[in-house]
């Protein structure tokens, strides 16, 4: 059997790798030269810049992939202190309290909001909108402190967005979840993890990991074993009869079953005429822009700076950047031993405009930021900036439609698998792809 899978970054290329295992005869089209997506890696001078995601928070199941892919000497689990996370408050970086261990010693939220957190198993929950925002959710559950700082930061770390829009259902569905079935979500999570003791199911404690050479790196040794066409910017899919045709503007190809595993926004003039209800409901997704910027600094400038995974800054604080990743503290290969990096990051959803500012500026700010926050006592040897226009999609309550519309207008032999469907960090795509091949035969049956 012929597979089309259209986009050639983490969710695709996971897909073709273990259909190709089962027999299947898969071609990737990818519309850029590089495959890779959002995984984009650049070697200069010896360092290593990571574009799009930094650690990838893996479970067994994962290295059991990498091990298959053949590149399980090459992963490098993070440092230690990438257990420690930080948060700006009064324009200084405090620790969060990592767990039970220290969450009464750690004195980063107040006694109040403590109490909140202790109670939460016992206070009674109220029917809501299954729309229900983040945020709500977050100041029903707990209160205004956790919403401002511990809510907003996480958001803009994870989804880049705006808690006040993405919906608690879609963004985070163990937290609904928990609420929903067992009232609260403390009372939920001592449950599921009580269950799954007695399936035999342990909750598996996840890792942050790299790879040596960056997380390309990874990308590339799977692309070696695929069949992935670069430079194809698939225009139409069409089915005619039983087959589905694929083709750009120059070329078209014949396929039995196709896969999207396109980003949001692309997908959008994709689906317009093979199911245009799909595409309607994508457009009212937004992706906003996002700007990763690199600082390199010499060890000696950096070493009154906290130590640490990074740090999240909440909007009330009125930075410029959402929050840094201690690049070096977590990943030290990343530079020669002399230098540390700190990768920064500017956009979302509740920054769009200052993601448009010249290149020059937004360096200046950044360093001017990281100065005062991180005490750092000289400026950065070397800067780098890299734009993605549409970084994250967002989980705002129109995916909820989107996800209904994927499965009511299901057509026979189209699927999908991508950031916009299940999950976006790299491991939720992994899962989602292993998920779909796992079910191939059943879903075609
Ligand atoms: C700045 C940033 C930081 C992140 N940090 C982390 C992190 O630390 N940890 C983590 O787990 N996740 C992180 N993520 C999220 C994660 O990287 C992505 O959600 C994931 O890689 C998406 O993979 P994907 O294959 O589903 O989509 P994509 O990577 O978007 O790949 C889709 C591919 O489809 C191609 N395509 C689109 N249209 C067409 C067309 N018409 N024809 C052919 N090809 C097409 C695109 O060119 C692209 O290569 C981050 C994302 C960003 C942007």
């Amino acid at each position: 059997m012929k597979i089309g899978i259209v986009g050639g970054g983490i969710s695709g290329l996971t897909t073709a790798f273990y259909l190709n295992k089962k027999g299947y005869d898969c071609t990737v089209f990818e519309k850029n030269d590089i495959a890779g997506g959002c995984i984009s890696t650049d070697h200069i001078d010896g360092r290593i810049f990571e574009n799009g995601p930094n650690s990838l928070l893996f479970s067994s199941k994962h290295i059991q992939f990498i091990e298959e892919v053949g590149f399980k000497d090459q992963l490098i689990e993070a440092e230690e202190v990438n257990k420690d996370r930080y948060i700006l408050k009064n324009g200084k970086y405090h620790v969060l309290p990592s767990g039970p261990q220290n969450f009464f010693t750690n004195k980063f939220f107040s006694g109040k909001t403590k109490w909140k957190i202790m109670t939460e198993y016992f206070r009674k929950n109220t029917p809501v909108e299954e729309t229900e925002t983040v945020y709500d959710f977050f100041l029903r559950r707990f209160n205004q402190e956790i919403c401002d700082y511990a809510l907003d930061p996480f958001v803009s770390g994870i989804y880049a967005g705006d808690p006040g829009k993405l919906a608690i259902k879609a963004s985070f569905p163990s937290l609904y979840e928990a609420e929903k079935n067992y009232g609260s979500i403390i009372k939920g999570m001592i449950k599921k993890k009580k269950e799954n003791k007695n399936s035999g199911s342990t909750t598996e404690r996840r890792t942050a990991y790299s790879f040596k050479n960056g997380n390309f790196s990874f990308v590339q040794k799977l692309i070696n074993q695929l069949n992935v066409k670069t430079g194809f910017e698939v225009a139409s899919i069409e089915k005619q009869k039983d087959k589905f045709i694929i083709e750009n503007s120059q070329e078209k190809f014949e396929f039995d079953q196709v896969i999207i595993a396109s980003d949001a926004f692309s997908s959008i003039n994709i689906l317009k005429k093979i199911t245009p209800n799909v595409a309607h409901q994508l457009e009212q997704i937004p992706s906003p822009p996002m700007c990763v910027v690199h600082s390199v600094y010499s060890k000696e400038a950096v070493k009154n700076a906290p130590v640490g995974f990074g740090g999240l800054n909440p909007k009330l604080e009125n930075s410029f950047t959402s929050g840094s990743i201690w690049t070096s503290c977590i990943f030290p290969n990343r530079t020669n031993a002399k230098e540390s990096m700190i990768t920064t990051f500017v956009g979302g959803m509740q920054n769009i405009d200052k993601t448009e500012l010249p290149e020059e500026i937004i360096k200046e700010n950044v360093a001017k930021e990281l100065k005062t926050t991180l005490n750092i006592s000289y400026p950065p040897i070397y800067q780098k900036v890299f734009k993605w226009d549409k970084a994250i999609p967002q989980y705002t309550k129109e995916i909820l439609d989107l996800w209904e519309a994927i499965k009511s207008e299901r057509l026979e032999g189209l699927h999908f698998t991508t950031n916009w469907s299940g999950g976006i960090a790299v491991p939720d795509c992994i899962d989602q792809a292993i998920k779909l091949t796992e079910n191939f035969e059943a879903l075609n049956s």
